[in-house]
């Protein structure tokens, strides 16, 4: 065990060499892919640590996840920036935040996580333009618990706590949307106005390019007012989705 958890902590600070912008975008490739075999393997003895009855193995197993897809995520940051993709590199920071944030729920082990995301936001901040952020209110009928598929209020686990190995969720159901509003702090950094109609076409607000409108797109005052708003994302684990999906 002790081995297998050094060659891990091994990989991932060697990936680590790899988040920044000067390095090369095809190595950074190559660490995206090492990262996911490791990925890969803790989930393998993940399912082996549930076989042997040892929850807190099994947790530490999913903490080796969610911090390797950090790593992963940041890398993909550095080299879709690379690539003038600048809102799919903002994705990438957001699920490398929600990795590091994840490896600190799932194995006390990883409670250093947290240090990693300060530099994270203080790399948000030196690269990534002021944004506006969105909230949306809804109410949801059912809250089913992630774990055990129960009423959430009635069962004994606790949402953001992992069990063997998972961690347990809130389920919303039956969801009616209530409002949207703009919000300083928003719960979920993905949810954002994403562009801005000008008199010219329509403006994206992290690469300032301008879209034309179609021909005979009718452009009013309230048009001008209008926004493109991200205002809801359902991927809860973006931090596993596969490097060749995310950067092809
Ligand atoms: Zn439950």
């Amino acid at each position: 065990m002790k081995e297998l958890i050094d060659k891990y902590n091994s990989l991932i600070k060697t990936a680590e060499k790899y988040t920044s912008p000067a390095r090369d975008s095809q190595l950074q490739k190559e660490q995206c892919l090492i990262l996911e075999s490791l990925v890969h393997n803790a989930g393998l003895n993940k399912q082996k640590a549930i076989e042997f009855q040892d929850e807190d193995a099994a947790n530490l197993f999913l903490g080796f996840q969610c911090a390797a897809g950090a790593v992963i995520c940041e890398i993909r940051m550095w080299v879709l920036l690379k690539m003038n993709k600048p809102n799919e590199a903002w994705d990438q920071y957001i699920a490398a935040r929600m990795g590091l944030r994840d490896a600190c729920r799932a194995h006390e082990g990883f409670k250093h996580s947290g240090e990693n995301s300060m530099r994270l936001e203080s790399i948000e901040q030196l690269i990534f333009p002021k944004q506006i952020f969105v909230s949306v209110g809804f109410k949801a009928k059912k809250q089913i618990c992630s774990i055990c598929n129960l009423k959430y209020s009635a069962c004994e686990h606790l949402r953001h706590k992992p069990y063997w190995g998972e961690f347990c969720d809130i389920i919303h159901k039956e969801i009616t949307g209530d409002h949207l509003a703009l919000v300083e702090f928003p719960a979920d950094k993905r949810c954002r106005v994403v562009s801005v109609n000008l008199p010219e076409g329509r403006q994206d607000k992290l690469s300032l390019i301008v879209e034309p409108y179609e021909a005979g797109h009718v452009l009013d005052d309230e048009s001008l007012l209008m926004a493109e708003v991200t205002a809801w994302s359902n991927d809860r684990y973006p931090y596993l989705r596969p490097t060749k999906i995310v950067l092809d």
